[in-house]
């Protein structure tokens, strides 16, 4: 069964000797929300999603996909048509127990891969109580922050070194033009940087952010839902980015598979 990676696909007996063989389960999240007037507002997810099925079909041996966290925590987008957000508690507990799941059924290593910003200290979170709940390692990456994956996209990089690759960007419509570009209008991609980057605040994607956090209304920040450039994507830029994001997926699958397994020590 060393094709069988795709964990809705399995049977039980399969899932049974998937977490037997010690296979990490993947876990993509990523949440509905407006990406623009040229892209769908699946973005997060569709792009999430592919990353990880390229990864886990490259490290199928040792990996299983589980299907993903489809929402996710974007109160912040609802102004514009479209987002579907869920609470910070639901999220937590839902990923949680997604987790929990998968514990129960023996797999020993979880990594939980995001495709939303906002998502990011949620997923922390849910590794964190993973690990202190079950003793299974937990762990949590945005993919865009695989190893590999910031180097590549600041050699393809054509837009503003901050802000131009956050959301619905050069790096987001790159990646969706390279898996579905019949879903991507680029005649409606508009260029907009408005999220106002001040002595201690800025943020990018690829760029990273400023040590002062906070996010405001979307609707606050920018009139068309993009932030970034993404009249500079092209397809060719995607293909390069999702090829080294799913490269740098895979590097940490074997990063968690060669770590030793949770053994707590109790000195009372
Ligand atoms: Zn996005």
């Amino acid at each position: 069964m060393a094709d069988g990676y795709r964990y809705g696909e399995l049977t039980w007996p399969q899932v049974k000797e998937a977490a037997a063989r010690g296979a990490v389960a993947v876990v993509p999240i990523a949440t509905i929300e407006d990406h623009g007037p040229h892209l769908p507002i699946d973005t997060d997810l569709r792009l999430c999603n592919a990353v990880c099925e390229e990864a886990v079909s490259r490290a199928h041996d040792r990996a299983v996909l589980v299907p993903a966290i489809n929402h996710g925590y974007s109160p912040h987008h609802m102004d514009f048509p479209g987002a579907i957000t869920i609470g910070a508690h639901t999220l937590i507990d839902y990923g949680l127990d997604v987790c929990r799941s998968l514990a129960h059924h023996g797999f020993r290593k979880i990594l939980i891969v995001n495709g939303h910003g906002s998502n990011t200290p949620f997923i922390d979170i849910i590794a964190r109580l993973t690990v202190v709940e079950t003793d299974v390692l937990a762990a949590a990456i945005n993919y865009w922050a695989a190893p590999g994956v910031r180097e590549a996209a600041e050699s393809l990089r054509e837009s503003e070194r901050i802000g131009g690759m956050n959301h619905a960007c050069e790096f987001e419509t790159s990646l969706y033009l390279a898996i579905r570009p019949d879903l991507v209008d680029m005649s409606k991609a508009v260029h907009e940087l408005s999220h106002r980057p001040t002595k201690n605040y800025w943020t990018d994607l690829i760029g990273g952010d400023g040590p002062l956090v906070m996010m405001e209304h979307w609707s606050s920040l920018t009139k068309t839902g993009v932030m970034g450039d993404p009249t500079k994507a092209t397809a060719e830029k995607g293909r390069k980015l999702l090829g080294a994001a799913a490269n740098g997926i895979v590097e940490i699958i074997d990063e968690m598979l060669a770590r030793a397994p949770v053994r707590r020590t109790d000195h009372h």
